[in-house]
């Protein structure tokens, strides 16, 4: 069960709350300073969760959450820490949030705390606001958004925009989903504890090259069929996976579709080659790289294969993938149209 640690209540007017969309920012303007004439402009009021994992960030999380709840204490929010140590208690409070009617919450945590958060909040109004902690960022790599702390918590508070996500069966995915290759290298990932960041990606992918095999299968994007045989596949609603590393460099979360990054198949010396330019996302330069978009993948394989996005299961082969537009409040990322 989600712990509910400490709460500061602030007062507020009850009535006439404002709806968490009421100052979103239009389409294509700059992100405002909200300290203009020494005071805040984001409208007080909004009932806001501060969520933690006590297990990430090695004790930075903790430092975060008091920090978010203090600041948005002070523009005037309704604001209440929330803490849980697993994926299952984290969608627990965020359920027990949405139910007792949270405009916002932020989480303190990397791609993995966010993608739990993204189960609930996606198809709602509840904004998500960011604020990184621990090692995997890709979401915020990818979004550009800041992480200093201050900047962070600033953002976490401010407008939102709606971005897509991604689907699999019932599960959600924001950053992308992948399979192949790139699944074996985080699994791989996991099992290590040191290189730190994005290092150890780097190491796991050098660790898994030598298993490196083909994944055949059939890829349906929206009525197109793909007959191919891949290392790896990535379906892209943000373009930054494998702590930092480019893989789909065309992908924007908010124009209705994935980009399909198809690599391979490619033998071990071109895979080696091509593994450096992914942090910069030259890959797809190379001629055993291929990039297709659309709204809708239908996978087919004989074998059963793991997906993973923001680092988690959430499918495996034949199934579908499904881009939803719009699908998630996303604070302090006003996107330009
Ligand atoms: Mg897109």
């Amino acid at each position: 069960m989600p712990l509910i640690i400490a709460a500061q209540r602030t007062p507020t007017a009850e009535a006439n709350v404002p709806h968490p969309q009421a100052n979103r920012q239009p389409p294509g303007l700059a992100y405002p300073d909200p300290h203009v004439n020494g005071a805040p402009q984001q409208q007080a009021g909004e009932r806001i969760g501060v969520w933690w994992n006590p297990r990430a960030g090695r004790g930075v999380a903790r430092e975060l959450a008091e920090r978010t709840l203090a600041e948005a204490a002070h523009r005037g929010h309704d604001a209440a820490l929330l803490a849980s140590d697993s994926a299952q208690a984290t969608r627990s409070a965020a359920e027990e949030a949405m139910a007792k009617g949270l405009d916002r919450l932020v989480v303190i945590g990397g791609d993995g705390t966010v993608h739990q958060a993204i189960q609930v909040a996606a198809g709602t109004p509840l904004v998500v606001g960011v604020v990184p902690a621990g090692s995997g960022n890709d979401l915020i790599a990818a979004l550009g958004l800041d992480t200093t702390p201050g900047a962070a918590i600033d953002r976490a508070l401010g407008p939102s925009s709606a971005i897509d996500l991604l689907r699999v069966d019932d599960r959600y995915g924001v950053t992308v989903a992948t399979l192949g290759f790139s699944v074996a290298v985080n699994r791989r990932a996991e099992t290590m504890r040191w290189p730190r960041g994005s290092a150890k990606y780097t190491a796991a992918a050098l660790r898994e090259l030598a298993g490196m095999r083909r994944y055949p299968l059939i890829l349906d994007v929206d009525g197109r069929r793909l007959d191919v045989a891949p290392n790896l596949v990535a379906f892209a609603n943000t373009s930054v996976f494998g702590g930092g590393m480019k893989i789909a460099p065309g992908a924007r979360p908010d124009d209705g579709r994935l980009e399909i990054v198809v690599v391979g198949p490619a033998s071990r010396t071109t895979m080696l080659r091509l593994l450096p330019k992914v942090r910069a996302g030259r890959h797809v330069e190379h001629a055993a790289v291929s990039v297709h978009r659309g709204a809708r993948v239908v996978i087919e394989s004989d074998e059963t294969h793991e997906i993973r996005a923001d680092g988690e299961i959430i499918g495996s082969t034949p199934t579908e993938i499904e881009l939803v537009p719009a699908a998630l409040q996303l604070a302090g990322y006003p996107v330009a149209s």
